[in-house]
Protein backbone atom coordinates (compact mmCIF):
# COMPACT_ATOMS: atom_id res chain seq x y z
CA UNK A 1 0.00 0.00 0.00
CA UNK A 2 1.51 3.54 -0.79
CA UNK A 3 1.60 5.90 1.86
CA UNK A 4 -1.33 8.57 1.00
CA UNK A 5 -3.15 5.20 0.45
CA UNK A 6 -2.18 3.95 3.88
CA UNK A 7 -2.60 7.02 5.59
CA UNK A 8 -5.77 7.65 4.17
CA UNK A 9 -7.15 4.30 4.87
CA UNK A 10 -5.91 4.79 8.55
CA UNK A 11 -7.05 8.38 8.83
CA UNK A 12 -3.63 9.60 10.79
CA UNK A 13 -1.88 12.57 9.88
CA UNK A 14 0.44 15.49 12.11
CA UNK A 15 -2.96 16.26 13.50
CA UNK A 16 -4.61 12.72 13.96
CA UNK A 17 -2.17 10.18 15.91
CA UNK A 18 -2.65 6.65 14.23
CA UNK A 19 -3.69 4.60 17.58
CA UNK A 20 -3.88 0.69 15.66
CA UNK A 21 -0.37 0.40 13.97
CA UNK A 22 -0.60 -2.76 12.06
CA UNK A 23 2.58 -3.90 12.96
CA UNK A 24 5.96 -2.71 13.81
CA UNK A 25 8.60 -1.71 11.51
CA UNK A 26 11.46 -0.85 13.42
CA UNK A 27 12.06 -0.97 17.30
CA UNK A 28 14.35 1.46 19.35
CA UNK A 29 14.73 3.15 22.69
CA UNK A 30 14.33 6.69 21.28
CA UNK A 31 13.04 8.27 18.18
CA UNK A 32 14.48 11.64 17.97
CA UNK A 33 12.32 13.77 14.46
CA UNK A 34 14.57 16.22 13.57
CA UNK A 35 18.59 16.03 13.00
CA UNK A 36 19.24 20.08 14.25
CA UNK A 37 20.86 21.33 17.25
CA UNK A 38 18.18 20.36 19.64
CA UNK A 39 17.69 16.61 17.83
CA UNK A 40 21.51 16.19 17.79
CA UNK A 41 22.09 17.40 21.35
CA UNK A 42 19.46 15.33 22.53
CA UNK A 43 20.76 12.09 20.54
CA UNK A 44 24.07 12.74 21.42
CA UNK A 45 22.72 12.51 25.30
CA UNK A 46 20.53 9.91 25.30
CA UNK A 47 22.89 7.84 23.48
CA UNK A 48 25.74 8.02 25.77
CA UNK A 49 23.62 7.59 28.69
CA UNK A 50 23.28 4.37 27.28
CA UNK A 51 20.07 4.21 25.10
CA UNK A 52 19.61 3.15 21.72
CA UNK A 53 18.99 5.77 18.92
CA UNK A 54 17.28 6.29 15.94
CA UNK A 55 17.40 10.00 14.40
CA UNK A 56 14.88 10.73 11.57
CA UNK A 57 15.59 13.82 9.66
CA UNK A 58 13.03 15.23 6.67
CA UNK A 59 15.78 16.16 4.30
CA UNK A 60 18.90 15.14 3.31
CA UNK A 61 21.06 15.88 5.70
CA UNK A 62 21.76 17.07 9.07
CA UNK A 63 21.32 20.65 10.23
CA UNK A 64 18.40 21.95 9.77
CA UNK A 65 18.37 26.05 11.01
CA UNK A 66 20.58 25.37 13.27
CA UNK A 67 23.16 24.78 10.20
CA UNK A 68 22.19 28.54 8.52
CA UNK A 69 22.95 30.45 12.10
CA UNK A 70 26.10 32.09 13.21
CA UNK A 71 25.80 29.31 15.66
CA UNK A 72 26.32 31.83 18.42
CA UNK A 73 24.98 30.67 21.86
CA UNK A 74 24.11 32.57 25.13
CA UNK A 75 26.12 31.68 28.01
CA UNK A 76 27.98 33.34 31.17
CA UNK A 77 27.10 32.46 35.05
CA UNK A 78 28.89 30.40 37.58
CA UNK A 79 31.79 33.49 37.58
CA UNK A 80 32.04 33.46 33.94
CA UNK A 81 33.06 31.13 31.16
CA UNK A 82 37.46 31.04 30.72
CA UNK A 83 36.59 33.43 27.51
CA UNK A 84 34.29 35.97 29.56
CA UNK A 85 37.18 36.52 32.12
CA UNK A 86 40.12 36.75 30.11
CA UNK A 87 38.39 39.57 28.26
CA UNK A 88 38.13 41.24 32.10
CA UNK A 89 34.42 39.98 32.95
CA UNK A 90 33.08 38.52 35.87
CA UNK A 91 29.83 36.76 35.14
CA UNK A 92 27.60 36.21 38.17
CA UNK A 93 25.05 33.43 38.03
CA UNK A 94 22.14 36.03 39.02
CA UNK A 95 22.78 38.52 36.76
CA UNK A 96 22.46 35.98 34.26
CA UNK A 97 19.24 34.73 35.45
CA UNK A 98 17.81 38.26 36.06
CA UNK A 99 18.71 39.17 32.35
CA UNK A 100 17.46 35.93 31.38
CA UNK A 101 14.23 36.19 33.03
CA UNK A 102 13.47 39.64 32.20
CA UNK A 103 14.40 38.94 28.19
CA UNK A 104 12.16 35.85 28.39
CA UNK A 105 9.45 38.92 28.95
CA UNK A 106 6.04 38.64 30.89
CA UNK A 107 5.63 34.88 30.12
CA UNK A 108 8.83 33.68 30.76
CA UNK A 109 9.57 30.23 32.14
CA UNK A 110 11.31 30.13 36.03
CA UNK A 111 12.06 26.52 36.39
CA UNK A 112 13.92 26.50 33.13
CA UNK A 113 15.62 29.77 33.45
CA UNK A 114 17.05 29.03 36.79
CA UNK A 115 18.09 25.50 35.25
CA UNK A 116 20.11 27.43 32.68
CA UNK A 117 22.17 29.99 34.44
CA UNK A 118 23.02 27.11 36.98
CA UNK A 119 24.55 25.25 34.32
CA UNK A 120 25.35 27.59 31.58
CA UNK A 121 28.77 27.64 32.13
CA UNK A 122 28.99 23.77 32.50
CA UNK A 123 27.24 23.55 29.41
CA UNK A 124 29.90 25.22 27.70
CA UNK A 125 32.44 22.74 28.82
CA UNK A 126 29.82 20.31 27.29
CA UNK A 127 30.13 22.07 23.69
CA UNK A 128 34.12 21.84 24.22
CA UNK A 129 33.55 18.20 25.35
CA UNK A 130 31.93 18.06 21.87
CA UNK A 131 34.80 19.10 19.92
CA UNK A 132 33.34 22.55 19.67
CA UNK A 133 36.27 25.33 19.37
CA UNK A 134 36.12 29.12 20.70
CA UNK A 135 39.29 31.52 20.17
CA UNK A 136 40.07 33.65 23.36
CA UNK A 137 38.94 36.50 21.89
CA UNK A 138 36.51 39.09 22.45
CA UNK A 139 35.04 42.12 19.95
CA UNK A 140 33.75 44.72 22.37
CA UNK A 141 32.55 47.07 19.97
CA UNK A 142 28.91 46.23 19.32
CA UNK A 143 28.44 44.20 15.95
CA UNK A 144 25.77 41.41 14.73
CA UNK A 145 27.73 38.72 14.39
CA UNK A 146 31.67 38.19 14.07
CA UNK A 147 33.20 37.90 10.34
CA UNK A 148 36.11 36.55 12.04
CA UNK A 149 37.00 33.67 13.97
CA UNK A 150 36.93 35.87 17.15
CA UNK A 151 34.36 34.47 20.15
CA UNK A 152 32.98 37.28 22.55
CA UNK A 153 30.28 39.89 21.60
CA UNK A 154 27.86 41.70 23.54
CA UNK A 155 25.06 39.96 21.88
CA UNK A 156 21.74 41.61 23.42
CA UNK A 157 20.15 44.76 25.36
CA UNK A 158 22.31 43.72 28.55
CA UNK A 159 23.93 47.40 28.93
CA UNK A 160 20.80 48.95 27.86
CA UNK A 161 17.76 50.16 29.92
CA UNK A 162 16.12 49.16 31.63
CA UNK A 163 17.58 45.42 31.49
CA UNK A 164 21.10 47.50 33.32
CA UNK A 165 19.34 48.51 36.36
CA UNK A 166 18.18 44.55 36.99
CA UNK A 167 21.35 42.64 35.99
CA UNK A 168 25.10 43.50 35.84
CA UNK A 169 25.64 43.46 31.89
CA UNK A 170 28.25 41.38 30.74
CA UNK A 171 28.77 40.18 26.94
CA UNK A 172 28.03 36.47 26.89
CA UNK A 173 27.72 35.76 22.90
CA UNK A 174 29.63 32.67 22.05
CA UNK A 175 30.40 32.12 18.16
CA UNK A 176 32.67 29.39 17.51
CA UNK A 177 36.01 29.52 15.83
CA UNK A 178 35.19 29.50 12.48
CA UNK A 179 36.57 31.87 9.93
CA UNK A 180 33.98 34.07 8.59
CA UNK A 181 30.20 34.64 9.32
CA UNK A 182 27.53 31.60 9.39
CA UNK A 183 29.20 29.30 11.99
CA UNK A 184 26.37 27.23 12.62
CA UNK A 185 27.17 24.76 9.96
CA UNK A 186 30.57 24.65 11.49
CA UNK A 187 28.78 24.08 15.07
CA UNK A 188 26.58 21.36 13.29
CA UNK A 189 29.71 19.38 11.76
CA UNK A 190 31.08 19.11 15.58
CA UNK A 191 27.73 17.73 16.83
CA UNK A 192 26.63 15.31 14.21
CA UNK A 193 30.03 13.86 14.26
CA UNK A 194 29.62 12.90 17.89
CA UNK A 195 26.03 11.71 16.60
CA UNK A 196 27.55 9.24 14.37
CA UNK A 197 30.64 8.20 16.61
CA UNK A 198 28.14 7.33 19.34
CA UNK A 199 26.43 4.82 16.92
CA UNK A 200 23.01 6.60 16.59
CA UNK A 201 21.01 5.02 13.33
CA UNK A 202 20.69 8.40 11.83
CA UNK A 203 17.79 7.94 8.68
CA UNK A 204 17.73 10.55 6.00
CA UNK A 205 14.49 11.60 4.07
CA UNK A 206 12.44 10.22 6.41
CA UNK A 207 9.73 12.12 7.73
CA UNK A 208 7.69 11.98 10.91
CA UNK A 209 3.97 12.32 9.45
CA UNK A 210 1.98 11.02 13.04
CA UNK A 211 2.45 9.56 16.17
CA UNK A 212 1.39 6.36 17.45
CA UNK A 213 -0.72 6.08 20.57
CA UNK A 214 -1.89 3.56 22.64
CA UNK A 215 -5.73 3.93 23.99
CA UNK A 216 -4.34 5.32 27.16
CA UNK A 217 -2.93 8.12 25.10
CA UNK A 218 0.59 7.35 25.81
CA UNK A 219 3.45 7.97 23.30
CA UNK A 220 4.20 4.78 21.81
CA UNK A 221 5.95 5.86 18.73
CA UNK A 222 5.91 7.42 15.31
CA UNK A 223 4.62 6.86 11.44
CA UNK A 224 7.97 7.46 9.29
CA UNK A 225 7.37 8.09 5.82
CA UNK A 226 10.28 7.65 3.73
CA UNK A 227 10.19 6.89 -0.35
CA UNK A 228 6.54 6.69 -0.29
CA UNK A 229 6.44 4.28 2.40
CA UNK A 230 5.11 4.52 6.10
CA UNK A 231 6.86 2.63 8.81
CA UNK A 232 5.47 2.41 12.05
CA UNK A 233 8.32 3.01 14.75
CA UNK A 234 8.01 1.69 18.30
CA UNK A 235 10.09 3.90 20.70
CA UNK A 236 10.40 2.32 24.13
CA UNK A 237 11.19 5.30 25.95
CA UNK A 238 10.09 8.17 24.05
CA UNK A 239 9.78 10.45 21.24
CA UNK A 240 11.54 13.67 21.04
CA UNK A 241 9.72 16.54 18.96
CA UNK A 242 13.00 18.66 17.44
CA UNK A 243 11.51 19.55 14.32
CA UNK A 244 12.07 23.48 14.37
CA UNK A 245 9.41 26.17 14.22
CA UNK A 246 6.70 27.22 12.28
CA UNK A 247 7.83 30.18 10.53
CA UNK A 248 7.50 28.85 7.06
CA UNK A 249 4.25 27.94 7.41
CA UNK A 250 2.38 31.29 6.40
CA UNK A 251 -1.10 29.95 7.28
CA UNK A 252 0.08 29.11 11.02
CA UNK A 253 1.83 32.16 11.24
CA UNK A 254 -1.77 33.75 10.20
CA UNK A 255 -3.23 31.87 12.73
CA UNK A 256 -1.15 32.61 15.55
CA UNK A 257 0.98 35.62 14.96
CA UNK A 258 -0.22 37.66 12.18
CA UNK A 259 1.62 40.52 13.18
CA UNK A 260 4.53 38.64 12.01
CA UNK A 261 3.31 38.26 8.27
CA UNK A 262 4.63 41.99 8.22
CA UNK A 263 8.52 40.42 8.14
CA UNK A 264 8.28 39.54 4.93
CA UNK A 265 11.59 37.13 5.37
CA UNK A 266 10.86 34.25 7.42
CA UNK A 267 14.00 33.01 8.32
CA UNK A 268 14.80 29.10 8.49
CA UNK A 269 15.02 25.70 6.73
CA UNK A 270 11.35 23.77 7.00
CA UNK A 271 9.86 25.17 9.96
CA UNK A 272 6.64 24.21 8.75
CA UNK A 273 5.01 23.71 12.32
CA UNK A 274 4.96 19.51 11.76
CA UNK A 275 6.63 19.37 15.31
CA UNK A 276 3.92 21.61 17.23
CA UNK A 277 1.01 20.10 15.19
CA UNK A 278 2.30 16.39 16.55
CA UNK A 279 2.50 17.25 19.70
CA UNK A 280 -0.43 19.08 19.43
CA UNK A 281 -2.54 15.97 17.88
CA UNK A 282 -2.08 13.91 20.67
CA UNK A 283 -2.97 16.87 23.77
CA UNK A 284 0.24 18.41 23.77
CA UNK A 285 -0.49 22.51 24.95
CA UNK A 286 1.30 24.85 22.53
CA UNK A 287 2.04 28.08 24.49
CA UNK A 288 3.36 31.63 23.61
CA UNK A 289 2.60 30.57 20.00
CA UNK A 290 1.99 34.96 19.10
CA UNK A 291 5.93 35.60 20.04
CA UNK A 292 8.22 36.14 17.36
CA UNK A 293 11.89 37.03 16.99
CA UNK A 294 12.04 40.18 13.99
CA UNK A 295 14.64 42.12 13.43
CA UNK A 296 16.43 44.57 11.15
CA UNK A 297 20.42 44.90 11.33
CA UNK A 298 20.96 48.19 11.15
CA UNK A 299 24.31 48.17 13.06
CA UNK A 300 27.31 47.96 12.89
CA UNK A 301 28.92 50.51 12.34
CA UNK A 302 28.50 51.10 16.30
CA UNK A 303 28.10 54.93 15.73
CA UNK A 304 25.06 54.80 14.21
CA UNK A 305 23.89 53.90 17.72
CA UNK A 306 24.34 57.58 18.42
CA UNK A 307 21.71 58.51 15.95
CA UNK A 308 17.41 58.17 16.86
CA UNK A 309 15.06 56.26 15.28
CA UNK A 310 11.54 58.05 14.39
CA UNK A 311 8.43 57.26 13.40
CA UNK A 312 6.74 58.57 10.14
CA UNK A 313 5.28 60.99 12.89
CA UNK A 314 8.55 62.64 13.63
CA UNK A 315 8.48 60.84 17.12
CA UNK A 316 11.20 58.62 18.79
CA UNK A 317 10.00 55.48 20.31
CA UNK A 318 13.34 53.75 21.92
CA UNK A 319 16.51 53.82 23.37
CA UNK A 320 19.08 53.21 20.69
CA UNK A 321 21.57 51.11 22.17
CA UNK A 322 18.83 48.01 22.89
CA UNK A 323 20.08 44.92 20.81
CA UNK A 324 18.46 45.59 17.19
CA UNK A 325 15.98 42.98 17.15
CA UNK A 326 14.58 45.22 20.51
CA UNK A 327 15.31 48.53 18.07
CA UNK A 328 13.10 46.40 15.09
CA UNK A 329 10.43 45.29 17.47
CA UNK A 330 9.54 48.58 18.42
CA UNK A 331 9.40 49.86 15.25
CA UNK A 332 6.92 47.39 14.28
CA UNK A 333 4.91 48.87 16.85
CA UNK A 334 4.68 52.48 15.46
CA UNK A 335 1.62 51.52 13.58
CA UNK A 336 3.25 53.05 10.22
CA UNK A 337 5.76 51.50 7.51
CA UNK A 338 8.40 54.00 7.28
CA UNK A 339 10.88 54.29 10.11
CA UNK A 340 14.13 56.65 9.89
CA UNK A 341 17.35 56.34 11.61
CA UNK A 342 18.77 60.47 12.18
CA UNK A 343 22.56 60.53 11.86
CA UNK A 344 24.80 63.48 11.75
CA UNK A 345 28.31 63.75 9.79
CA UNK A 346 29.76 62.52 13.25
CA UNK A 347 27.41 59.93 13.85
CA UNK A 348 27.13 58.33 10.35
CA UNK A 349 28.88 55.33 8.77
CA UNK A 350 27.39 53.05 6.19
CA UNK A 351 25.54 50.52 7.77
CA UNK A 352 27.53 47.72 7.16
CA UNK A 353 24.42 45.09 5.95
CA UNK A 354 23.15 48.11 4.22
CA UNK A 355 22.95 46.76 0.71
CA UNK A 356 21.65 43.59 2.24
CA UNK A 357 19.12 44.94 4.36
CA UNK A 358 18.39 47.25 2.05
CA UNK A 359 18.85 50.32 4.36
CA UNK A 360 19.17 53.37 1.90
CA UNK A 361 19.48 57.17 2.41
CA UNK A 362 16.13 58.62 2.61
CA UNK A 363 16.80 62.12 3.27
CA UNK A 364 19.95 64.32 3.35
CA UNK A 365 20.12 68.32 4.39
CA UNK A 366 22.29 70.91 5.67
CA UNK A 367 19.74 71.78 8.27
CA UNK A 368 17.31 69.05 9.92
CA UNK A 369 14.02 71.27 8.62
CA UNK A 370 15.29 70.22 5.03
CA UNK A 371 15.56 67.10 5.96
CA UNK A 372 12.10 66.85 7.29
CA UNK A 373 10.53 68.25 4.15
CA UNK A 374 12.50 65.62 1.75
CA UNK A 375 10.50 63.43 4.03
CA UNK A 376 7.64 64.87 3.59
CA UNK A 377 6.80 64.44 7.58
CA UNK A 378 4.36 67.06 9.08
CA UNK A 379 6.07 70.36 9.68
CA UNK A 380 7.94 70.52 12.86
CA UNK A 381 7.47 67.08 14.13
CA UNK A 382 11.19 65.94 13.34
CA UNK A 383 12.65 69.64 13.86
CA UNK A 384 11.22 69.28 17.49
CA UNK A 385 12.08 65.65 18.63
CA UNK A 386 15.82 66.69 17.47
CA UNK A 387 16.15 69.57 19.11
CA UNK A 388 14.54 68.17 22.46
CA UNK A 389 16.93 65.34 22.27
CA UNK A 390 20.12 67.66 21.30
CA UNK A 391 19.18 69.47 24.72
CA UNK A 392 19.32 66.53 26.40
CA UNK A 393 22.08 64.92 25.14
CA UNK A 394 23.88 67.87 25.39
CA UNK A 395 23.94 67.74 29.21
CA UNK A 396 24.00 64.03 29.04
CA UNK A 397 20.50 62.86 29.78
CA UNK A 398 18.14 60.89 27.85
CA UNK A 399 15.42 61.42 30.17
CA UNK A 400 12.90 60.19 27.82
CA UNK A 401 14.06 56.68 26.51
CA UNK A 402 17.44 56.81 28.73
CA UNK A 403 19.88 55.77 26.26
CA UNK A 404 22.97 55.16 28.24
CA UNK A 405 25.36 58.26 28.50
CA UNK A 406 28.30 56.60 26.35
CA UNK A 407 26.16 56.80 23.33
CA UNK A 408 24.59 60.26 23.39
CA UNK A 409 25.61 63.26 21.58
CA UNK A 410 24.03 65.98 19.90
CA UNK A 411 23.33 65.44 16.49
CA UNK A 412 24.12 69.09 15.42
CA UNK A 413 27.01 68.80 12.82
CA UNK A 414 26.05 68.67 9.46
CA UNK A 415 25.23 67.32 6.77
CA UNK A 416 22.08 64.94 8.08
CA UNK A 417 20.80 61.88 7.31
CA UNK A 418 17.50 60.25 6.85
CA UNK A 419 18.42 56.64 7.18
CA UNK A 420 15.69 54.24 5.49
CA UNK A 421 14.39 52.01 7.58
CA UNK A 422 10.60 51.08 5.96
CA UNK A 423 9.44 47.69 7.18
CA UNK A 424 8.20 47.01 3.91
CA UNK A 425 11.14 47.52 2.03
CA UNK A 426 14.18 46.29 4.09
CA UNK A 427 14.99 42.77 5.30
CA UNK A 428 13.35 42.48 8.21
CA UNK A 429 13.96 38.61 9.28
CA UNK A 430 12.15 36.37 11.31
CA UNK A 431 11.47 33.50 13.22
CA UNK A 432 9.01 31.85 15.76
CA UNK A 433 9.35 31.87 19.90
CA UNK A 434 5.98 29.74 20.77
CA UNK A 435 5.84 25.83 20.84
CA UNK A 436 5.04 22.99 22.82
CA UNK A 437 4.98 23.60 26.69
CA UNK A 438 7.83 21.81 28.15
CA UNK A 439 9.05 20.69 31.51
CA UNK A 440 12.87 21.35 31.76
CA UNK A 441 13.51 17.77 31.51
CA UNK A 442 11.90 18.42 27.54
CA UNK A 443 8.39 16.22 28.71
CA UNK A 444 5.67 17.56 26.95
CA UNK A 445 2.61 18.60 28.65
CA UNK A 446 -1.24 19.00 28.31
CA UNK A 447 -3.50 21.70 29.12
CA UNK A 448 -3.47 21.23 32.36
CA UNK A 449 0.10 21.50 32.43
CA UNK A 450 0.71 17.08 32.99
CA UNK A 451 3.03 15.54 31.39
CA UNK A 452 2.04 13.33 28.20
CA UNK A 453 3.95 10.07 28.76
CA UNK A 454 6.71 9.14 26.01
CA UNK A 455 6.73 12.49 24.52
CA UNK A 456 9.56 15.39 24.68
CA UNK A 457 10.27 18.20 22.13
CA UNK A 458 13.33 20.82 22.31
CA UNK A 459 14.59 23.46 20.33
CA UNK A 460 11.79 25.64 18.40
CA UNK A 461 9.46 22.91 18.04
CA UNK A 462 9.02 23.74 22.41
CA UNK A 463 8.35 26.93 24.38
CA UNK A 464 11.78 27.48 26.22
CA UNK A 465 13.99 30.25 27.26
CA UNK A 466 13.41 32.13 24.66
CA UNK A 467 10.04 33.52 24.06
CA UNK A 468 9.63 37.43 23.97
CA UNK A 469 11.12 39.28 20.52
CA UNK A 470 12.03 42.66 22.18
CA UNK A 471 14.21 40.45 24.85
CA UNK A 472 15.55 38.12 22.69
CA UNK A 473 19.32 38.07 22.25
CA UNK A 474 21.32 36.39 19.66
CA UNK A 475 22.66 33.16 20.78
CA UNK A 476 19.75 32.38 22.89
CA UNK A 477 17.60 30.41 20.77
CA UNK A 478 20.82 27.44 19.97
CA UNK A 479 21.59 27.85 24.25
CA UNK A 480 17.87 26.85 24.31
CA UNK A 481 18.12 23.99 21.90
CA UNK A 482 20.96 22.58 22.84
CA UNK A 483 20.70 23.16 26.44
CA UNK A 484 17.24 21.58 26.46
CA UNK A 485 18.21 18.87 23.94
CA UNK A 486 20.30 17.65 25.87
CA UNK A 487 18.16 17.56 29.24
CA UNK A 488 15.33 15.04 27.05
CA UNK A 489 17.76 13.07 25.67
CA UNK A 490 18.98 12.65 29.10
CA UNK A 491 15.32 11.64 30.50
CA UNK A 492 14.68 10.05 27.47
CA UNK A 493 17.59 7.36 28.40
CA UNK A 494 16.61 7.00 32.28
C1 LIG B 1 20.39 33.07 9.37
C2 LIG B 1 20.11 32.66 10.78
C3 LIG B 1 21.04 32.96 11.77
C4 LIG B 1 20.79 32.58 13.09
N1 LIG B 1 21.76 32.79 14.02
C5 LIG B 1 21.57 32.33 15.28
C6 LIG B 1 22.63 32.39 16.24
O1 LIG B 1 23.76 32.78 15.94
N2 LIG B 1 22.35 31.97 17.50
C7 LIG B 1 21.12 31.48 17.87
O2 LIG B 1 20.94 31.14 19.03
N3 LIG B 1 20.13 31.36 16.96
C8 LIG B 1 20.34 31.74 15.68
N4 LIG B 1 19.35 31.57 14.77
C9 LIG B 1 18.13 30.84 15.17
C10 LIG B 1 18.47 29.35 15.32
O3 LIG B 1 19.32 28.96 14.27
C11 LIG B 1 17.26 28.43 15.33
O4 LIG B 1 16.22 28.97 16.09
C12 LIG B 1 17.69 27.06 15.87
O5 LIG B 1 18.75 26.58 15.08
C13 LIG B 1 16.57 26.06 15.91
O6 LIG B 1 17.12 24.79 16.19
P1 LIG B 1 16.19 23.49 16.17
O7 LIG B 1 17.06 22.33 16.50
O8 LIG B 1 14.99 23.73 17.00
O9 LIG B 1 15.65 23.42 14.66
P2 LIG B 1 16.42 23.05 13.32
O10 LIG B 1 17.86 23.33 13.41
O11 LIG B 1 15.68 23.67 12.20
O12 LIG B 1 16.27 21.48 13.21
C14 LIG B 1 15.00 20.90 12.93
C15 LIG B 1 15.21 19.72 11.99
O13 LIG B 1 13.99 18.98 11.94
C16 LIG B 1 13.77 18.55 10.58
N5 LIG B 1 12.31 18.29 10.46
C17 LIG B 1 11.32 19.19 10.40
N6 LIG B 1 10.14 18.57 10.34
C18 LIG B 1 10.39 17.23 10.38
C19 LIG B 1 9.56 16.06 10.36
N7 LIG B 1 8.22 16.13 10.34
N8 LIG B 1 10.17 14.84 10.38
C20 LIG B 1 11.53 14.75 10.42
N9 LIG B 1 12.36 15.82 10.45
C21 LIG B 1 11.78 17.05 10.44
C22 LIG B 1 14.28 19.71 9.77
O14 LIG B 1 14.59 19.32 8.46
C23 LIG B 1 15.52 20.13 10.56
O15 LIG B 1 16.67 19.44 10.13
C24 LIG B 1 19.58 31.92 13.43
C25 LIG B 1 18.65 31.61 12.44
C26 LIG B 1 18.92 31.95 11.11
C27 LIG B 1 17.96 31.53 10.05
Amino acid sequence: MSATTETAARGYSVTRPCRHPPRWDLETDVAIIGFGAAGASAAIEAAGAGAQVTLFEATSGNGGTSALSGGEIYMGGNGGTPIQIAAGFHDETEALYRYLLMAGGPNADAAKVRLYADLSRAHFDWLLAQGVEYKNSFIPQRIVEPDTDDCLIWSGSEEAWPFCEQAKPCPRGHTPKFMGMGAGRYLMDKLAARVNALGVDVRYDARAVALITGDDGVVLGVVIRSAGQDAYVRARKGVALCAGGFVMNRAMVKQHAPWMLRSQHPIGTVDDGSGILLGQSVGGQAINMSEGFVTLPWYPPESLIQGIFINERGQRYINEDGYHGRTAHYGLRQGCTRLFSLQDSETYGEPAFGPFAKIGIAATGDTWEEVEKELELPAGALVSTVALYNQHAARGEDPLFHKARKWLKPLDQPPFVALDCRIDVCFYPSFTLGGLDTLPTGEVLDAARQPIPGLYAAGRTACGLPRWGEGYSSGMSLADATFFGRQAGRRMAQ
